[in-house]
């Protein structure tokens, strides 16, 4: 709440870290307001639509998404009044190049679309993607929630997308779920530009910063304030502290890391889509689920061995998925202790499986009604509190 010419120091931090995720990304615009990847998601929509808006295309009204996306991909389509198609991946886990043309039209406005994606699988033909869909009058959305498996190696902008999100929670350093809070940063080409959110930080030519609302074809504000401010300190100290090999090495430590376990793991589980991967991979529980012990169940018992679990039941493609990413920062041996751990549930299967179907043994709450604790939340966790 403070006059501009106090907070230069907070601005200058703002506009630097603006300027690295712009290069990062391939992009040539940046706000840094949205406070999540789907509230990312819901500002480029917006740009957008308001941009089909300005030329007068007011027939675009689908946005394709392929079958692998993240749920707030579709939710944020259909906010927007958007009708959400779907597209089928083929067998190797990436968009069907006969699906998508058979879906484009002059009435699709966006592809949205992650990559590396959900299944940690990079989208070989992007390239061919992205001039299709350019050539239908369309533009590309890039969700960058994985964008840790590809930094300093491939860039979204690169690969010809018009705006992308920047999970700064999941990439950048900020751990993300336990409901702290997130940064969706989002970044744009020339043709995004003008309909970014307001204020957009500028420098004037003494170099003082300041927020410049005269944008006319602006969506507007779309968070109070500027943004999570503590979350693009913690951001920019991540990027400047591991430099432009670091962040090349970064990716290639989440890569590393996850084909290792990838590798370890294919023999005791099911690998649909046995391909290299990028920072993370899918295994299918299917086989212990014919024993009787089905992926929830697993996670469950991975519980006692003192790791969390994996998300699970996603991507929706894969039936009892595991999805597995280790990120850049665990070590040799933490992965080996969650590999052996794997191992040994799947042996606990086969031998003991009441013991797995009771799990978790080691903790305060073995399980919850989770219906029940969504509809009825109850914040208390003492008894003086009630
Ligand atoms: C996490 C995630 C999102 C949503 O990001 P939030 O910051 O949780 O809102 C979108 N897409 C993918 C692929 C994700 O992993």
């Amino acid at each position: 709440m403070q006059p501009q010419n106090q907070v230069q120091g907070a601005l200058e931090i703002m506009y630097i870290l603006g300027e690295y995720l712009k290069e990062i990304s391939g992009f040539d615009a940046i706000t840094l307001q949205p406070a999540a990847g789907a509230h990312g998601e819901l500002t480029g929509l917006l740009m957008i639509k308001k941009y089909f808006e300005k030329q007068g295309d007011t027939k675009r009204n689908i946005v394709l998404v392929p079958d692998t996306a993240h749920g707030t991909n579709p939710a944020t389509a259909s906010m927007c009044g958007y009708e959400v198609v779907e597209l089928k991946s083929n067998d190797r886990g990436q968009v069907d190049l006969e699906s998508l043309k058979k879906n484009l039209s002059g009435n699709v406005a966006a592809i949205m679309l992650t990559n590396p994606n959900t299944l940690g699988i990079f989208e070989e033909k992007i390239l061919e993607i992205s001039s299709l869909v350019h050539q239908a009058g369309g533009l590309l959305y890039y969700d960058g929630a994985n964008l840790n498996a590809i930094m300093g190696i491939a860039r979204p902008g690169d690969m010809g997308f018009d705006v992308c999100h920047l999970n700064l929670h999941k990439t950048f350093s900020t751990p993300h779920g336990g409901g702290g809070p997130g940064a969706g940063a989002v970044c744009c080409n020339r043709k995004l530009e003008s309909f970014l959110p307001i204020p957009i930080l500028s420098k004037d030519k003494e170099n003082n910063y300041f927020w410049d609302y005269n944008k006319q074809d602006s969506i507007g504000k779309v968070k109070g304030y500027y943004g999570n401010f503590g979350m693009f300190v913690r951001a920019l100290a991540y990027i400047m502290a591991n430099g432009k090999e670091g962040i090349l090495q970064i990716s290639k430590d989440a890569v590393l890391n996850a084909n290792y376990i990838k590798e370890k793991l294919k023999k005791y589980y099911h690998l649909p889509y046995n391909l290299e991967c990028m920072h993370e991979f899918v295994l299918s529980g299917i086989n212990q689920k014919k024993q009787g012990i089905n992926t929830l169940l697993i996670a469950k018992r991975l519980l006692d061995f003192g790791i969390h679990p994996p998300t699970i039941y996603f991507p929706l493609v894969v039936p009892e998925a595991i999805m597995i990413e280790p990120t850049e920062t665990e070590s040799k041996e933490e992965l080996d202790k969650f590999i052996d751990a794997m191992i040994q549930v799947d042996k606990e299967i086969k031998e003991n499986p009441e013991l797995v179907k009771n799990a978790p043994y080691n903790t305060p709450v073995a399980r919850v009604d989770e219906v029940t604790a969504s509809r009825n939340l109850n914040l208390c966790w003492s008894s003086s509190c009630n």
